[in-house]
């Protein structure tokens, strides 16, 4: 490179902004069909388990209490999920979603990373059942349970 050629990038860099973003303290808006962490609405959900069969990573559990009253819980595994977004283009009742703006799922440890979503009671009645039928030394998973209403 010619010393002309070098000392004219060194002057330009000078007076240019960085290009480095301040994350955290700015955060650039994530594009509309970014996949973040999955999201469940309950209203037409028929609890036919259709997106726990298509997962390719066994991250989704639909728990049918009782189908008729429409008592379902959705267990969803946030850690074991690859963001492929198959689940959502397999609910043919359109319950799915991936949050773009939930994105910083990173966490120093793996609490929290079990998600259940639905009625805060279905999701006790579901818990206490587990629990109940579990050996008395094995070690429960952290749990985040998520209440809808
Ligand atoms: S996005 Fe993919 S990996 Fe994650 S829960 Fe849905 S189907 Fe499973
Ligand atoms: S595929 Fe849709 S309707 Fe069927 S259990 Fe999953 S969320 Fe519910």
């Amino acid at each position: 490179m010619k010393l002309g050629a070098m000392i004219n990038d060194i002057f330009e860099s000078i007076f240019k902004h960085p290009v480095t973003e301040h994350y955290p303290f700015e955060r650039k808006e994530t594009p509309s069909q970014f996949r973040g962490q999955l999201q469940w609405n309950r209203e037409n959900c028929t609890g036919c388990g259709l997106c726990a069969k298509d997962c390719p990573a066994n991250a989704i559990e639909v728990i049918v209490l009782d189908r008729k009253a429409k008592q379902f819980v959705f267990h969803y595994n946030v850690d074991h999920c690859l963001f492929c977004a198959q689940c959502v283009h397999s609910c043919r009742q359109g319950c799915l979603s991936m949050q773009p703006q939930l994105w910083e799922l990173a966490a120093l440890s793996r609490d929290g990373y079990q998600l259940y979503y639905g009625n805060e009671n279905d999701i006790q009645t579901y818990l206490a059942s587990q629990t109940a039928a579990e050996p008395a030394a094995t070690p429960r998973p952290a749990v985040q349970p998520v209440a809808l209403d």
